[in-house]
């Protein structure tokens, strides 16, 4: 038998939008990162896309006018 489960919960990536796992905590120690391995995924970055999505309200419809 497996024993995954003895394993911390998978930690999912916080930047808006994105579902891949957190990198896993580092070996030696310290705090699992909130983050995906993709380096676009940071504080910043999350930071950043949070309020660019708060500016621009979510559409249902699709709207060909962008351009
Ligand atoms: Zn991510």
């Amino acid at each position: 038998m497996v024993d995954w489960m003895t394993q911390a919960p998978t930690k999912i990536c916080i930047y808006p939008g994105c579902d891949r796992p957190a990198v896993p905590p580092h070996p030696l120690g310290g705090p699992q990162p909130s983050f995906c391995e993709l380096e676009e995924h940071n504080a910043l970055s999350a930071h950043l896309e949070r309020r660019r999505l708060e500016r621009e309200p979510q559409r249902t419809e699709p709207n060909e006018e962008d351009e």
